[in-house]
């Protein structure tokens, strides 16, 4: 069980134990926009139960942060509760979810003794049927709320939920708070913090920033990480600079987080490199 707690006017966020991750709601006239679905249909009814109990309203709209299982797998639950309510996000993200997700399930399959495998392998996959390309304002009534893509980062196709009147900005996974950014195999590290600059753009010093996983935070982490990301970003690119071989990079390299987080970043990076910032060993 978790509670929604109020971080800014009418907005409230869960964080479940299960990957720490956010579910959040934001309040308007027309009705709740819940920002994020939790990892199973199963878990998503945990959620379905807790917004009921927040009391503020029915749900009318869904919003994917991205594609990944923890953020998108409860969808079918909220459409049973709620009936074929929209469900945004980003074209990436949908055209992600559909060609990766049973891949998800494929690693639950593999790791039987996971608590959590029956229910992600049993989770019908529902995409995400309101997607857009760069920027889409959805209307609650008596507020805006901003849902823009800043670019690549965390995966291909993360967007950021605004609401200017409460000067509130849901990140999902492009800023975390419970750990290290999670660089996998779908990553952009390369242009991770170039898509910071934008979302930090979209803030104040007096935003609150909910991220993906973990408690909200403010502009001023977001910066911080923004800069930890460009290191990252920028060691790659020396790395690679003067040749030094990917197998060897991840040792060689000076990080701002745990090297074993870093594999995939390091891999990807090299992968998106220019070929001419890509220099062939010397011996
Ligand atoms: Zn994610």
């Amino acid at each position: 069980m978790s509670d929604f707690a109020e971080v800014a006017e009418r907005i409230w966020v869960a964080r479940y134990p299960w990957f720490d991750v956010n579910v959040t709601v934001v309040g308007g006239e027309r009705g709740l926009l819940v920002v994020d679905t939790h990892g199973s249909a199963a878990a998503a009814r945990e959620v379905v139960d807790d917004v009921r109990r927040l009391g503020a309203g029915d749900v009318v709209g869904i919003v994917n942060t991205h594609w990944h299982f923890d953020h998108t797998f409860g969808n079918v639950t909220f459409r049973s509760a709620y009936g074929p309510i929209p469900i945004h996000a980003h074209e990436n993200a949908a055209a992600e979810l559909e060609q990766w997700g049973d891949r998800t399930k494929q690693r639950y399959v593999d790791d039987p003794d996971d608590p959590h495998s029956a229910d992600v392998i049993d989770t019908e996959i529902v995409l995400p049927d309101h997607t857009f390309s760069s920027a889409r304002v959805l209307d609650l009534g008596d507020r805006p709320v901003e849902l823009v893509y800043p670019g690549r980062g965390h995966t291909s196709g993360d967007l950021v939920v605004r609401v200017p009147d409460a000067d509130a900005l849901l990140a999902g996974d492009l800023v975390e708070e419970s750990g290290p950014p999670y660089f996998n195999d779908d990553c952009w590290p390369m242009e991770w913090p170039l898509s910071l600059d934008i979302v930090l753009g979209l803030t104040s010093q007096a935003s609150v920033v909910v991220p993906g996983h973990g408690a909200p935070v403010d502009r001023e982490f977001v910066e911080t990480q923004r800069n930890e990301i460009g290191i990252v970003a920028e060691t790659i690119r020396d790395l690679a600079g003067r040749g030094v071989p990917l197998e060897q990079a991840l040792d060689a390299g000076e990080w701002p987080y745990p090297s074993e987080r870093l594999g995939a970043a390091v891999a990807r990076g090299y992968e998106h490199l220019p070929r001419s910032q890509k220099r062939l060993p010397l011996v």
